[in-house]
């Protein structure tokens, strides 16, 4: 049996970040990883450059791009926010950059510079990992105050557990959190993009975007602005993925089958059909097929076009105001029936785990359970894309793994 201080169950970047805050503490820390591999997703995040990190230094900003956990981080953020991890890593060695949409990575753009940055750092601090090694089962022994955990390798005892387990969409994942008598938020997938039936006609724009339109769930009573992208299965792009985060209980609950409405513009109904009534007076002997008066593909025109139903070969200065208003119908009020989703493989996260309740967000402690932490998507912490589920997981790592 092998006896440790500090365990960590997880080897990802929650696991990482709590292991060698506490083991360069002068804790003796040993990780616990079920596969062979450490680090998985972070070698694969960011299409394999590691979207760290968001340009947001601010707590009160930072916290309103996560759907669940908004409430609890503003202290752990100011704690242990942004600027800290970008010093974090500058003081190991990795300088970061911002892109033009926010996003961090490092200078590199390889997602193994902040892989190397953290198993140099965990080695250096004496960190233990043992791969290939599942805690199938934990224990507290009330005598001692210590916690026995059972693995698929051998046994070990410590007196603090920080479980860095990551997200997951099958609720038996948690069951053995449950059983600790932790409440459990059920799992839900978040970041996803919305099917269309299959012979839909929109799909077969595949690959048109908007810069700036407006999807709204009109049951849900929930919109969202931003690029807008057709895809192969439906609809996605940044303003659809905000939507599913937001939305992902809702959505789930309500079986992904709920109406979908698109402004393609992102301006107001009456604004657009002005713009109309204008292009008639300026370009009357144009025809519609021909002059697009809206920043967006031809092909996307063309589609909003025929699904108008307006006669061939129309002219601007033949449109009467029904033809001009059954067009802007389908300019800012498209609607479609969405049948199901896809999880945006780029990042996908996990809504529900552990909840927060139950956590102090001082040291990411249970309240309930003496010696035993929480860290990274195991908690019912989610964000949207953009690098803030890293972000929480740093934070929570962090503050899992600081020594009282
Ligand atoms: C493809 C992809 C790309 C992404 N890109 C980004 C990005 O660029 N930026 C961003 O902010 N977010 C990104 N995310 C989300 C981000 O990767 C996660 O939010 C983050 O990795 C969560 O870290 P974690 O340490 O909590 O969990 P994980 O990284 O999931 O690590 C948990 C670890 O625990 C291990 N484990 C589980 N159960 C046990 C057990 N019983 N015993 C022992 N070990 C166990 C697992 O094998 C795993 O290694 C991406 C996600 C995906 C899937």
């Amino acid at each position: 049996m092998t006896n440790s201080q500090t365990i960590i169950i997880g080897a990802g970047a929650a696991g990482y970040m709590a292991a060698i805050t506490a083991a360069e503490a002068g804790h003796q820390v040993t990780i616990l990883e079920k596969s062979n591999k450490t680090l998985a997703k972070v070698r694969i995040s960011g299409g394999g450059r590691c979207n760290v990190t968001h340009d947001c230094s601010d707590p009160k900003t930072l916290v309103t791009h996560y759907p669940r956990g908004n409430k609890e981080l503003l202290g752990a953020f100011h704690r242990f926010g942004q600027p800290e991890t970008i010093a974090w890593f500058s003081d190991r060695g990795v300088d970061l950059k911002i892109e033009a949409d926010g996003r961090m990575f490092p200078t590199t753009d390889d997602s193994l510079t902040i892989v190397d940055c953290l198993e140099i750092a965990a080695y250096r601090a004496g960190v233990e990992v043992r791969l290939s090694c599942a805690v199938t089962d934990l224990r507290f022994d009330e005598s001692t105050s210590l916690w026995h955990l059972e693995t698929t390798k051998q046994p070990y005892v410590a007196s603090k557990v920080i479980i860095a387990t990551g997200g997951g969409p099958k609720s038996e994942s948690f069951s053995w959190l449950a059983d600790l008598g932790l409440p459990i938020k059920t799992p839900v997938p978040s970041l996803f993009t919305f099917n269309l039936p299959s012979a839909h006609a929109l799909k077969q724009l595949l690959g048109v975007s908007v810069p700036s339109g407006l999807v709204s769930l009109p049951k849900l009573k929930a919109i969202s602005q931003g690029p807008i992208l057709i895809t192969h299965w439906g609809l996605s792009g940044p303003a659809v993925l905000r939507l599913s985060a937001w939305q992902a209980r809702a959505l789930a609950e309500a079986n992904y089958e709920t109406e979908v409405v698109i402004n393609w513009v992102g301006a107001p109904r009456q604004q657009c059909l002005e713009h109309l009534f204008r292009m008639r007076k300026q370009e009357p002997l144009k025809q519609l097929s021909t002059f697009c008066p809206f920043d967006f593909p031809k092909r996307l025109w063309d589609h909003l076009l025929e699904q108008s139903e307006l006669p061939d070969g129309l002219r601007w200065a033949d449109a009467s105001n029904t033809h001009l208003e059954a067009l802007i119908n389908q300019v800012c009020n498209s609607t479609y029936q969405m049948h199901g989703k896809t999880t945006f493989v780029d990042e996908f996260v996990t809504c529900g785990g552990v909840a927060l309740k139950a956590i102090d967000f001082r040291t990411m402690a249970s309240k309930q359970h003496q010696g035993l932490h929480f860290c990274g998507e195991v908690l019912d912490i989610d964000g949207i894309t953009g690098g803030f589920n890293f972000q929480a997981a740093w934070t929570t790592g962090y503050l899992a793994g600081r020594v009282e």
